[in-house]
């Protein structure tokens, strides 16, 4: 087993690898004792050289090819670079009938982004041709047929990055001779080193590429396989190294670990059956794997066809839950894996390969990649093992897995506001611990199944599912959710309003600060605070505010005593798209009424108080929610509209507002949808100094952190995950308020509000909020200082600085 920093299992090998100590070993030997440049004359020199000249012959013997075909590179993504550069300033100048390139639809970025970065810089009028491939994700050999006339280049992996599918080389092999294809071949053999047999022999690839990373070597280091008689022009030229084909002195320590390597490959390979072997144990592991994680997850998909791809990667979704919320889990549990391809993970579009083989959006929204390596050792296979069980345990918890009994309702129901974020859409639920009553608003479809979970899995009863206005962005799901969840409805058989304001159940009126009458929804009767002091009924008003739609409303959610619901009582405002955190909804739809919203404004900051927490139906700025009195601070338009009138106030909001909303197009275009109001980032909070380094923290643990409440806001099967925070140097666990109900947390903080009977914040005089890598934290002090809260802090790094 190689050594590891801390406990995690690592199962992200199709990533990186660790280095093997062997290579390490080689490559600290020509850093300390071989330092020699290879192209010195002394001893030294000549010594560097052989281990250069040794590691190209044991690559050309691996692949069964000549020494001087093997060229040194710092990776596959600069042979690939070589490669099909190499075959495009070939053509240059040439008439020639080759007017194609035919790239796999699989192939890593490196292949694609290189074609047409060197089609462009060379200005060739060539046309490149996607070639597609079936729903296992090998190429569609019947298309390579039709289109293999004229290529100049033919560009196709042996086994792919992401789900480990291997490519039917022989057959692509087989075509490219029945049609006598003058076309180049480039074969992008990263994932296949060491796994699969590759002698080039006899073979008809013109170039393969190799990288040390993904084979126990380090980075930055690789190889490019190039046959005799195939065009190669340098990429880098200089001091002529590598026979002028890579200019540099070469990077000796990385070439000698990657000799170290192949050294070992070679070896496997000549005992008979070697390899076979060994993949006989890792299919083994991943048979082990598999099953386990069918346990643990019964709705699991695998994406990986496993009887044509390798035995060292498992791809696989989990229906319901997102790449993001996947990784997240199984790294606080201590299983590194990835979405889809590392390379991807931060970016939020589906891989291009799962939507190559034709997968639906859910299942590519939903995917992760487990990959082991040629080194991966029964013991953490095995403690992988027991740590996805585990994984399962905290998702059940959570209410966000089934168990093979429907669902164990958990004892961890708490009471107060759910934001569930999907893209910039918010779904809100309201819960009432004591009476298992909820309420949902505005949901949206890809929240759905999660809503439906939560509600079987907790028995919760709908008192409603209401949408604040007709949106014009996504489809509510509210009639299928009345549908699938009318077993959990109050009052199933009551007739609801096009936004689902039910016609009859506990209904009531409830009476504004202003004298306004408006309909309310009772959700308890004479609600009592822990010490029995009468807040009065715990009700959700619904108020007209049109303008951003004609249908628009806001829910006030408050407690109205004898009738009357004081603008001190509302504790939540469900606003839809009226006020938006940095912005105010848009106002040029066909139902848009601009002078409407003015009303509007005025009405609700009439309505609301200052700690009246406002809960929009779109959240483009990572802010959470907002109040009033912040967006009156931040936004001109809105301290306008809500300012003292003059004959101009309104003529000037309506051609300010107007203006605005032109510029929506811009917005749009970086958002990719419908934008339902204009976004403005303060920039004050983004200059501010909000963080505490990992050396500040440690200081003030050293003084106990005795004024510091520590609040860890991720999700709650991350946070039970997490293990021992006396490593951290923490004496306790510390409170757990994680992103999905932080709106509660950023009440409690701006009103001393204690519903959660919590003690803390009443002496709180300073709050540190910590996550894995200070990212949710960073958002989530940004969006408190927003509102005013500046004894606020972010743990900078996150936890991972203090490992
Ligand atoms: N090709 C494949 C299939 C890969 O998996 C990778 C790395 O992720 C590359 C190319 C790029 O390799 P390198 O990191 O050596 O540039």
């Amino acid at each position: 087993m190689l050594s590891r920093r801390s406990n995690a299992v690592y199962l992200d090998c199709n990533a990186t690898t660790p280095v093997h100590p062997d290579a390490a070993k080689a490559a600290l030997e020509t850093m300390q004792s071989l330092y020699g440049n290879p192209s010195s004359p002394h001893l030294t020199g000549l010594q560097a050289k052989y281990i250069l000249e040794n590691t190209r012959t044991l690559a050309a013997q691996l692949l069964s090819v000549d020494p001087d075909q093997i060229t040194f590179t710092s990776g596959a993504t600069e042979s690939i670079q070589t490669a099909v550069f190499s075959v495009l300033q070939s053509l240059k100048g040439h008439s020639t009938p080759k007017t194609k390139i035919l790239v796999g639809a699989v192939e890593h970025k490196a292949v694609p982004e290189a074609i047409h970065h060197w089609v462009k810089m060379l200005n060739l009028p060539l046309q490149i041709v996607t070639l597609p491939v079936d729903s296992k994700g090998q190429i569609r050999l019947d298309i390579l047929e039709n289109e293999l006339e004229n290529t100049a280049l033919l560009c196709t992996m042996a086994v792919n990055n992401e789900t480990g599918v291997i490519q039917d080389l022989k057959a692509i092999e087989k075509i490219l001779n029945q049609k006598q294809s003058q076309a180049f071949w480039l074969v992008d053999c990263v994932q296949a080193l060491g796994k699969q047999p590759l002698s080039f022999k006899s073979s008809r690839i013109s170039y393969a590429t190799f990288s040390g990373h993904k084979v126990y070597a380090p980075k930055g280091v690789g190889f490019l396989y190039a046959a005799k008689n195939t065009p190669f022009y340098p990429l880098i030229v200089g001091g002529g190294q590598e026979k002028g084909h890579r200019s540099g002195t070469e990077n000796l320590p990385g070439i000698a670990a990657m000799g170290a390597i192949l050294e070992k490959l070679l070896k496997e390979q000549a005992q008979r059956d070697g390899l076979d072997q060994h993949n006989q144990i890792l299919t083994s592991y991943r048979a082990k794997l598999i099953e386990e994680l069918e346990r643990a997850f019964p709705k699991i998909q695998f994406n990986t066809p496993f009887d044509c791809s390798v035995p060292t990667t498992i791809h696989f979704s989990i229906p319901g839950l997102s790449s993001a919320e996947l990784l997240d889990l199984f790294d606080s549990a201590g299983i590194r894996l990835s979405a889809g391809s590392a390379c991807n993970s931060t970016s939020a579009k589906p891989s291009h390969v799962l939507e190559a083989m034709g997968l639906p959006l859910d299942r590519c929204i939903s995917a992760v990649r487990l990959s082991f390596g040629l080194h991966t050792s029964k013991e953490e296979i095995e403690a992988g093992c027991k740590l996805i069980q585990e994984c399962a345990s905290a998702l059940k918890n959570t209410c966000l897995l089934e168990t093979a009994k429907a669902f164990d309702p958990p004892s961890n129901l708490r009471d107060g506001i759910v934001q569930l974020r999907s893209g910039p859409s918010n779904t809100w639920l309201i819960v009432h611990k004591e009476t298992k009553r909820c309420i949902i608003i505005d949901p949206c479809d890809t929240v759905a199944e999660r809503i439906e979970k939560y509600v079987q899995c907790q028995k919760l009863e709908i008192e409603a599912i209401l949408d604040t206005h007709s949106h014009a962005d996504h489809e509510s799901i509210r009639p299928e959710l009345q549908r699938v969840l009318a077993a959990h409805m109050v009052n199933s058989h009551a007739k609801f309003d096009h936004l689902g304001w039910p016609e009859k159940g506990n209904l009531t009126e409830v009476t504004l600060q202003n004298g306004e009458k408006i309909p309310a929804l009772v959700i308890v009767k004479t609600d009592r605070s822990a010490d029995g002091e009468v807040k009065g009924d715990l009700v959700l008003g619904k108020l007209y505010t049109p303008g951003h739609t004609s249908d628009s409303h806001a829910f006030l959610y408050g407690w109205a005593k004898d009738g009357l619901l004081k603008n001190e009582n509302i504790q939540f405002a469900f606003s839809g798209d009226t006020v938006l955190n940095g912005g105010l909804g848009r106002t040029n739809f066909s139902t848009s009424d601009t002078r409407a919203l003015f009303e509007s404004l005025r009405l609700l900051n009439g309505t609301l108080s200052p700690h009246s927490l406002l809960c929009p139906a779109h959240d483009y700025n990572n802010s959470f929610a907002t109040t009033f009195d912040t967006e009156i601070k931040e936004n001109p338009l809105l301290a306008l509209a809500t300012g003292p009138m003059t004959p101009m106030t309104l003529d000037s909001f309506l051609t300010k507002k107007q203006d605005i909303d032109t510029k929506l197009a811009a917005i749009e275009a970086d958002f990719q949808t419908v934008v339902c109001g204009v976004t403005g980032q303060s920039t004050k909070c983004q200059q501010e100094k909000v963080s505490l380094s990992a050396d500040e923290f440690k200081q003030q643990l050293q003084k106990r952190m005795d004024n510091w409440t520590i609040i860890d806001v991720r999700e709650p099967q991350e946070h039970s995950l997490s293990g021992n925070w006396s490593t951290l140097g923490l004496k306790d666990s510390p409170r757990n308020v994680p992103l999905s109900r932080f709106v509660n947390f950023m009440k409690e903080v701006l009103s001393g509000d204690e519903r959660d009977n919590r003690a803390e914040p009443k002496n709180l005089t300073k709050i540190l909020l910590i996550c894995r890598s200070g990212t949710r934290s960073l958002m989530a002090t940004r969006s408190l200082r927003r509102l005013g809260v500046d004894q606020v802090w972010n743990l900078d790094g996150g936890l991972v600085k203090l490992q």
